[in-house]
């Protein structure tokens, strides 16, 4: 997932966007796998309590998975179980052996497609690039927009806690992996995941249907998180020891931008969303 195609590659999105060579090459950037923290929180991210499953982790047995109900918890370093052994647990942490390459779409630049059939529910990869603050996030998006007011690399999840709004923001311009390439649609394919295996969520996505091959992928910018609709309890915070709580995750109101979506949809709504700060 983390090398950058170049060159020509053609192929057909399922919404039937011609995809046409050669392929411009995308600007620069350097590739990473993992989000980059800042220097105050290195080192600092596993702060849930692990598991301590002796054998296996299995959804009834393992706190991580229990907790996580729908896979928002993974296994982390303070988890006692085998990291070899543990895949239930760690689903986001094996590597993928997807064949997913960067193409060049008419109608919305670059894009990612698959060469191979996808199956609902299979992990396709996690955002990554450097973890910014909210005002940073917000500099830079404006700064971006003012160049171009399209494509914009920054990824933010909004999410709505008892503590108040968690906000996390991802800036891929610099630093990223391909999955900084999937494009928006309003009737998407993938679906964003916030797991955890630290505080700083994982940004992950998942396959929300069986994706054909040659079929661009997709995710809806606007779209809440599946775990919008579900009360999940965190792990306790080994920081502070601190009881367990209920952190409920809903959508934000939907608004949509002046910026012209070109998804092809039938149900397109006509514009990208807005971002919401
Ligand atoms: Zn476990
Ligand atoms: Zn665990
Ligand atoms: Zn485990
Ligand atoms: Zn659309």
């Amino acid at each position: 997932m983390d090398q950058v195609v170049r060159g020509s590659e053609a192929g057909k999105g399922d919404d039937g966007n011609a995809v046409t060579q050669p392929m411009p090459t995308p600007a620069p950037y350097t590739s990473v796998d993992e989000v980059m923290l800042p220097a105050r929180l290195q080192g600092r991210n596993n702060v849930y309590s692990g598991c301590s499953c002796t054998g296996p982790c299995a959804p009834e047995t393992c706190s991580c998975l229990c907790n996580g109900r729908a896979r928002y918890y993974e296994c982390n370093d303070n988890c006692a179980c085998d990291v070899a052994t543990c895949r239930a647990g760690r689903t986001t942490q094996q590597p993928t052996a997807l064949d997913i390459r960067l193409v060049w779409t008419s109608e919305r630049g670059h894009g990612l497609l698959t060469g191979t059939r996808i199956p609902v529910g299979t992990y396709v990869g996690h955002y990554t690039g450097q973890l910014v603050n909210v005002a940073t996030a917000r500099a830079r998006d404006s700064a971006a927009d003012a160049v171009s007011p399209v494509h914009t690399y920054l990824l933010v999840l909004r999410e709505h806690t008892q503590r108040g709004v968690l906000t996390t923001a991802v800036d891929a311009k610099e630093y990223g992996n391909l999955t900084r390439f999937i494009n928006h649609s309003c009737a998407p394919n993938l679906e964003l995941r916030p797991v955890r295996l630290g505080f700083v969520p994982r940004l992950a996505f998942f396959a929300l249907t069986d994706i054909p091959a040659e079929t661009e992928l997709t995710f809806d910018y606007g779209g809440a998180p599946p775990s919008a609709k579900i009360a999940t309890t965190l792990p306790a915070d080994t920081d502070t020891g601190a009881p367990r709580h209920k952190r409920h995750v809903t959508a934000p109101e939907l608004a949509l931008s002046a910026k012209p979506c070109r998804c092809g949809a039938p149900t397109c709504r006509g514009f990208l969303p807005l971002t919401i700060w």
